[in-house]
């Protein structure tokens, strides 16, 4: 049993190197339905780690969509650099615990600093580290709730439902307002509403339409968060300006497994005041050196893929790839407004590019497309393609290519 938890270097290489194997060989650029070949029970006897891994790998990879592929323009979720995998990989090697300082503490300390690295962006202070920004919505609504004695969201329609579930789990009411045709939080609905006891929450890059909502309203509400799930690493580019105002926020979300390449499951929650925020959720106990502060127990060493990412690129190679993903979405964009057959929803604002086929059924139309995937969104009772800017590798053309193909085979 000791070489389980060994290096075994041959075994070790093998695999990886199967893994190599796999994600090379793969083309598929849609997700298939999953084709694994296993015991409908749990095996009384193990077949050793090698075979193991042979045995998934025959239905975990095929059916995985490439993300990095040229004809996907679908969701948020980009490709992963291979330096990311490397990163994850040691975390789990190591697995050290942020719960308990004395199974490392280069977990703790390296999340603090990728934190400080990431913060002044936003114009926050600090913060920590969270599975996603559902997660981080909610931590930053408990906040909220705990300091602000806030008993109110206040969110535009089409917020995330992480918002309203944050909202419900936290006992708050959810007040919605209505988005003008761009999407967008119309925030003269809130005259007269008393913001005194509410949150607002204010979307950057909505998850549908990538809208951002107007970040300098509601200077008068007792917490001000803004949901830059999406949009946040914005602020890391020349588009930077797109997001002014964030910085006066009480507290942000941004998903680093969406704009910041990286693996799930990572995300960020970031504080105006982070020593009271993290205070107000923290929690002791006998057998802890150190509070557990906000949702999470056990919890491991997101921070290193996400470090190695940020020293491989550095804030220029960041910005870089994420500038050229919005160049791409431009280019969909114009392509699309120059094809008398499809419609355009309006001009992307932070790479999110709804658009359909103007006579025909946008569901059937992308049943049919061939070595391109887009995703699908409803905007009031209309079915809209979307698709969202994540992977630097897309071809816009490729994709219009292969819904006018279709439109040309009705
Ligand atoms: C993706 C997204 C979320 C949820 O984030 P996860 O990281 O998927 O938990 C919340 N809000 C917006 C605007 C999003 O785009």
């Amino acid at each position: 049993m000791d070489g389980d938890f060994a290096f075994q270097s041959d075994e070790l290489t093998r695999s990886l190197s199967l893994l190599g194997e796999r994600v090379a060989s793969g083309q598929s650029v849609s997700a298939a339905s999953p084709s694994f070949n296993l015991p409908s029970e749990l095996p009384a006897q193990g077949v050793g780690g090698e075979p193991a891994l042979m045995q998934l790998a025959d239905g975990f990879f095929p059916p995985a969509a490439r993300l990095g592929h040229a004809g996907y323009f679908a969701h948020m979720d980009p490709p992963t650099p291979w330096v990311s995998w490397v990163g994850a990989l040691w975390a789990a090697s190591c697995n050290q615990n942020l719960l308990h300082q004395d199974t490392g503490s280069g977990a703790r300390d390296l999340e603090e600093i990728v934190v400080g690295w990431l913060a002044p962006f936003f114009g926050m202070n600090g913060g920590h580290l969270v599975p996603g920004s559902t997660l981080a919505n909610l931590t930053a609504l408990w906040a909220a709730r705990e300091l602000k004695g806030v008993r109110r969201v206040v969110a535009s329609e089409v917020v995330h439902l992480s918002i309203r579930k944050a909202a419900s789990l936290l006992n708050l009411a959810f007040h919605e307002v209505p988005v003008d045709s761009e999407q967008r939080l119309r925030s003269e609905a809130l005259n007269g509403i008393d913001l005194g006891e509410a949150a607002v929450v204010i979307t950057a890059g909505t998850a549908a339409a990538g809208a951002i909502d107007p970040l300098d309203a509601f200077p008068e509400a007792a917490w001000r968060h803004v949901d830059a799930a999406w949009a946040g690493p914005l602020r890391l580019t020349r588009h930077a300006g797109l997001l002014e105002g964030i910085q006066d926020a009480d507290s942000v979300a941004v998903s680093a497994h969406k704009w910041l390449f990286q693996p799930k499951e990572s995300a960020l929650v970031l504080f105006q005041k982070p020593e009271e925020a993290h205070q107000a959720m923290s929690f002791g106990g006998g057998y802890l050196a150190v509070p557990n502060v906000g949702l999470l127990g056990s919890h491991g060493a997101t921070a290193l893929p996400l470090a190695a990412t940020l020293l491989a690129w550095g804030r220029e190679g960041i910005a870089e790839r994420i500038e050229h993903c919005m160049e791409l979405a431009e280019q969909l964009a114009s392509r699309i407004a120059e094809e008398p057959e499809l419609a355009l929803f309006g001009q992307p604002e932070t790479g999110v590019v709804l658009w359909r086929p103007r006579h025909s059924s946008a569901e059937t139309v992308r049943e049919h497309m061939q070595g391109a995937f887009v995703s699908l969104t409803q905007v009031g009772d209309e079915y809209w393609f979307r698709s969202v800017a994540a992977n630097p590798n897309a071809d816009p053309d490729r994709v219009v290519d292969s819904a006018l193909a279709v439109l040309k085979s009705e």
